[in-house]
């Protein structure tokens, strides 16, 4: 097991630059994932890692070997995509054991790397079944297991649960994440899904538009985003982003959005944006609605989702519409309501670079 280290990494597709300046260390047993809007490159860049798309610029790194211009046969990678396909005509354990045999295992050896695999992923009864006898969730965990038979230096996933209903999902998260930790290589996982991403990953890597935004662990990008764009891309409901303006207050600075002042913590960067426009950002979760509609945005209330445990509430006010996580059993009563971000919680950010002012 070793580190992997990309230095650099770029692709370019004729005129169109797909990833630039893609730096990142992976260790033994890391678990990461790439996440961004479609497009952003993800696929791309793990394309990169496996050797089915060579990297216009930029180097490569399994541990000291320089891997940048070997084919994917030579990288020693196991590889998960969102399409399966397993061969309908083999029982699961060949299936599983294909790649083993492909790669000159004797037969003994195979199986035997075959039936620990599927004691880890708990599919030992299904070994003699045929696929087309599967659900969904076990083809995947077949697909899995086939894909980790042979201790990878790289794990690297495509969204391998994309087509999968979401209880399924949920349920195969945690499996994921023990069988890489258990086999211990680094693993690249690709998603678009952000709950997804928090869930699972040691590290999470946001893209746009081909560049890395920010990397950080999931409540670290949660709690600190390092601009407007990685705020609103990671955290369900979606952050909230105001246009506002700094203004000088008697005793420091407050942020006014609408007719509203709220008093911020000073920070660093803010008295240059003094009777500027900023960006403020403020997550549904910390938020509070209160009968009195004068110390807060006024909400026309329009409607609420009860999750189980909480309630998004939906708000229209001038600024636009508002999504407020309330307390289980909260229901609205359509009229008008006070929202009060908590001043501690504001996110503040430059109109023109989308990046934070700390
Ligand atoms: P999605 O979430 O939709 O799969 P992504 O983040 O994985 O998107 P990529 O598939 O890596 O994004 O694509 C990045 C950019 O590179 C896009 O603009 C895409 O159109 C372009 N691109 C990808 N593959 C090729 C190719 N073979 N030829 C030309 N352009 C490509």
């Amino acid at each position: 097991m070793v580190q992997v280290h990309a230095q650099g990494l770029r692709k370019e597709f004729g005129s169109l630059v797909a990833v630039e300046e893609f730096d990142l260390t992976i260790d033994e047993g890391e678990f990461v994932t790439l996440v961004g809007p479609s497009g952003c490159g993800k696929t791309t860049t793990l394309r990169m890692f496996a050797g089915l798309e060579t990297a216009t610029a930029g180097r490569l790194l399994f541990g000291d070997r320089d891997v940048t211009d070997l084919p994917p046969q030579e990288r020693d990678v196991a590889l998960l995509f969102q399409d399966i396909a397993l061969y309908p005509h083999m029982s699961v354990r060949d299936n599983m054991a294909y790649g083993l045999k492909i790669a000159g295992y004797a037969k003994p050896d195979r199986y035997e790397r075959v039936e620990e695999t599927a004691d880890l992923l708990q599919i030992t009864d299904l070994l003699d079944n045929r696929p087309a006898d599967l659900s969904g969730g076990q083809q995947q965990r077949v697909a899995l297991g086939r894909s980790m038979v042979r201790d990878p230096a790289l794990f690297l996933f495509d969204e391998p649960m994309s087509d999968l209903d979401a209880k399924l999902k949920r349920d195969l998260r945690p499996l994921f994440e023990e069988v890489t930790k258990e086999i211990g290589c680094p693993t690249l996982y690709v998603t678009h899904d952000q709950e997804e991403a928090m869930t699972m990953s040691d590290r999470i890597v946001v893209m746009d538009d081909g560049r890395i935004a920010q990397v950080g662990g999931p409540e670290e990008l949660y709690d600190d985003p390092d601009s407007e764009f990685v705020g609103t891309f990671i955290g369900q409901p979606t952050m909230q982003t105001f246009q506002g303006r700094v203004v000088e207050e008697r005793d420091g600075l407050a942020v006014e959005v609408g007719e509203h002042r709220w008093p911020v913590s000073t920070r660093n960067g803010l008295a240059e944006y003094t009777d500027r426009p900023i960006r403020v950002g403020v997550r549904p979760q910390d938020i509070s609605v209160t009968e009195d509609t004068s110390g807060g945005l006024a909400g026309e209330h329009v409607l609420d989702e009860p999750l189980g445990d909480r309630t998004n509430s939906f708000f229209d006010t001038p600024e636009g519409r508002v999504t407020v996580v309330t307390p289980k059993g909260f229901r609205g009563e359509g009229r008008a309501y006070g929202l009060r971000p908590s001043s501690s919680e504001l996110r503040l950010f430059d109109p023109d670079s989308g990046l934070r002012i700390r």
